[in-house]
């Protein structure tokens, strides 16, 4: 489950949390986003997952053995741009 909802200082914050260690991705240059990928040219949605770029070996290590598709990676600052733009976001609260 990458995204998440945690309390703090008495105010609900989003954060992106590692699938493989389960800690905070605190900065996008640090984090990964990947999903399984069967067939490429197939039309559909594939469940997210999120890793540190220094978890992802060990994330795909133990994936690749229960999975059947090869998993896709990319910076998770394009995941969040296109995000942005999917859903028309503008910064603010
Ligand atoms: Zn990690």
């Amino acid at each position: 489950m990458p995204i998440v909802i945690e309390w703090e200082n008495r105010e609900a914050t989003a954060r992106g949390v590692c699938d493989q260690c389960g800690a905070r991705i605190a900065d996008a240059a640090d984090g990964l986003a990947l999903w399984e990928e069967r067939d490429a040219t197939a039309i559909g949605r594939r469940e997210l997952f999120m890793t540190h770029r220094a978890c992802f070996e060990a994330f795909r290590g133990y994936r690749m053995s229960c999975t059947v598709g090869d998993w896709m990676k990319r910076d998770l600052q394009w995941f969040l741009d296109t995000l942005a733009r999917d859903t028309s976001a503008t910064s603010g609260s």
